[in-house]
């Protein structure tokens, strides 16, 4: 069934993304301005006339057992706090109150599995089933303020572990279910872990795959770990060492039903994750309770415009990242939102399998990542065309930037031009969305993550620190917000110089560059060190490859600037083709011409490599440290955080035999 018939044909597609390329701004349509939370532009000035007034009116929004104090103590940057005084539990305002206010029979997840699985969990069956766990885990011995690890796939006890720490006030340390045990253990060590909630083993692509004994075989002789809770997840069977390891089903099945929340200090810790390892080793970043939930329950109510009694949204990241955390747990349930949540990758059973969730569930918000985004326009549209996507009516982005040719191919094969999409940028760091379109208010342009949030201070400084328009600068936040990082884990002097050195402690360095644009819309580029400069040219990577991607034959492109004898850096660009295209000399004159048209002759890439793949972390972004660490013929940096280490051998070699030819 091609419900979308007219835009199949790749060619006619190509042209129409062509066309819209030179569109300037989108504008919501007029119905969705309409039932949009938010129309009024208004409440841009009314969070800047007054910050903590309106950061106040957003935690107004959750329920204290206490009301705090105060909003925010800033007598000691940067170790803000926030709403101090007041004392909640981030689990009772996620389940408790919805179930109390008579909506204990709506649905939290529609989840389903790898095979087709599905189980329908409401408000009242997490309400139940947390409450046994968090009594399961206080019966071994969790107190509050103990780190409790977590490494489970996407399976709905994911979720009811993480709340069930936050019910009896023990920080989560969550790490993503597609890291090595060795990477477990090293974060299990570092944060003294009392406990691991782990599963026996998981599902991929059709494939399962024992996790239980590969978690044993690295954690035996730690000490700080007393305890492993094993969920019984796939019928894998795996060794149980005796009192060290039980069963997840039977503690949970013993324990008693009711355990009240704990009212915890709004700065209470909730939980440590490490950042993804795009730039250097991972960062064990720290929230709290109360500024945290503020956060991203404000953000996902406006950002995504939810109406929980209507709407079916779905976030497509993995738990395991701080997008999962914030918009898969924390803020959906905040608002008593229905959610849906995917098991597996979206390449199985078929490339067609998200399209197919979609119809299935009708899915009326879907929030994913632009690496999706450009693995669907690989795929081609034929996948998505093949199902009724009418249900949705928002999108939304994270975790890169967007080429606005992935940009227009979202809003148009997947939105069918109806949808507003949400460019959202934030970080580990922030905890919650800080730049970003308000769907009912904002026109959007393709490729920014246009404005701060209500309340956010975003500035891009040159290096005097001086604010800078229309040129390219370092992105910082001036003003404290409820859901920053509140440290590093064990590593204060890290946070101090990574973030609150270069312009002061009261100016958050966020170590991406950005260009605010003369609407005061702000382009975030990249990293910082992803910036290159040709012959006295200051260029973003993401520029240049977005000019690449924007060649009909392209799906994706990564560029760095490697040193050169004339030019200072010359513009290297590794590049993988649509399908199964092959690459040649014609192919790169192509490219060239292309980036030569849409940015300028001074731009065109040196060298470009094609690749199969490019080498991205386990959460999908794309590694420039390491292509730029291979086309220096140096040795590479960190890989612990690298997906799939074979694309590196690959291009190692391409780059080495292109030398080759060139000598
Ligand atoms: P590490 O800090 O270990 O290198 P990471 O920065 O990739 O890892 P995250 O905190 O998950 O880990 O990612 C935040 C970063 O992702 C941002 O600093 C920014 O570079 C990028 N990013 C996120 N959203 C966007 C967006 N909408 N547009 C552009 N870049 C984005
Ligand atoms: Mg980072």
């Amino acid at each position: 069934m091609a419900t979308h018939p007219e835009l199949v044909s790749g060619e006619e597609l190509e042209r129409e993304l062509g066309a819209l390329l030179d569109v300037e701004r989108f504008e919501p349509s007029a119905e969705f301005r309409e039932r949009a939370l938010l129309k009024d532009p208004a409440i841009y000035e009314e969070a800047e006339r007054d910050p903590e007034a309106w950061w106040a009116k957003q935690a107004g929004e959750l329920h204290w057992f206490r009301r705090w104090d105060r909003v925010l103590d800033d007598s000691n940057p940067p170790f803000y706090r926030w709403f101090t005084g007041g004392q909640l539990n981030v689990s009772y305002n996620c389940l408790d109150r919805h179930v109390e206010a008579g909506r204990g029979g709506r649905v939290a997840f529609h989840w389903r599995g790898e095979e087709g699985e599905e189980r329908e969990i409401t408000y009242a069956q997490l309400l139940e089933e947390v409450q046994r766990a968090a009594n399961a885990l206080k019966g071994l011995g969790v107190r509050p303020g103990d780190v409790v690890g977590i490494y489970l796939p996407m399976i709905p006890e994911v979720v009811v572990a993480m709340l069930a720490c936050a019910r009896i006030g023990a920080p989560h340390n969550v790490v993503f279910g597609g890291f090595s045990a060795e990477a477990v253990r090293e974060r299990m060590e570092f944060s003294e872990a009392k406990v691991l909630i782990t599963v026996d083993g998981a599902a991929r692509k059709g494939r399962t795959t024992p996790v239980k004994d590969r978690v044993d075989e690295v954690m035996g002789d730690l000490t700080t770990l007393q305890r492993i809770v094993v969920v019984r997840s796939k019928g894998v069977p795996c060794g149980m060492r005796a009192g060290r390891d039980v069963y997840y089903d039977e503690i949970v099945e013993a324990a008693a039903a009711v355990c009240p929340p704990e009212p915890l200090d709004a700065e209470h810790p909730l939980y440590i994750l490490y950042t993804s390892g795009s730039t250097a080793k991972p960062k064990g970043i720290l929230h709290t309770t109360g500024g945290y939930l503020t956060g991203v329950a404000a953000t996902h109510r406006y950002v995504f415009d939810l109406k929980p009694e209507s709407d079916v949204y779905w976030c497509a990241a993995d738990v395991g990242w701080v997008t999962g955390h914030s918009y898969i747990v924390y803020g959906p349930l905040a608002n008593g939102a229905t959610s849906v949540m995917w098991e597996g990758a979206p390449d199985y059973p078929n490339r067609g399998v998200w399209w197919e969730n979609i119809e299935r569930y009708h899915v009326s918000i879907l929030y994913c990542a632009p690496t999706a985004i450009r693995a669907c326009v690989k795929w081609g549209a034929e996948w998505p065309n093949g199902h009724d996507l009418s249900s949705l009516r928002l999108l939304g982005t994270v975790g890169e930037p967007i080429n606005p040719k992935a940009w227009l191919w979202y809003h148009k094969v997947i939105g069918h031009e109806r949808c507003p999409i949400v460019d959202t940028w934030w970080q580990t760091e922030t905890g919650a969305i800080m730049i970003t379109p308000l769907p009912g208010i904002t026109a959007t342009k393709p490729g920014s993550a246009t404005q701060p949030f209500p309340g956010v201070k975003a500035e891009v400084y040159n290096e005097r620190g001086e604010g800078v328009r229309d040129t390219q600068g370092l992105l910082v936040l001036r003003r404290p917000w409820p859901s920053m990082l509140r440290t590093l884990y064990k590593e204060q002097e890290r946070f101090l110089a990574g973030y609150f050195e270069r312009f002061g402690r009261e100016t958050y360095l966020v170590g991406d560059a950005a260009r605010l644009d003369e609407d005061g819309y702000f382009w975030v580029i990249g990293r910082v060190d992803d910036v290159v400069n040709v012959s006295g040219h200051r260029l973003s990577t993401a520029e240049v490859e977005s000019a690449i991607v924007a060649h009909p034959e392209v799906a994706e492109a990564a560029v760095i600037g490697q040193h050169d004898e004339d030019t200072g850096q010359a513009i290297v660009a590794f590049v993988t083709l649509q399908g199964d295209l092959e690459g040649g000399e014609s192919e790169r004159e192509g490219i060239r011409a292309t980036v030569a048209e849409r940015i300028g002759k001074f731009a065109r890439p040196k060298r470009i490599i094609w690749a199969d793949d490019l080498p991205k972390t386990r959460s999908g972004k794309i590694m420039r440290r390491l292509l730029r660490d291979i086309a220096e013929g140096r040795e590479l940096g960190d890989v612990t955080t690298l997906r799939d280490p074979v694309v590196m051998d690959q291009l190692e070699q391409r780059v080495k035999e292109l030398q080759a030819q060139e000598t």
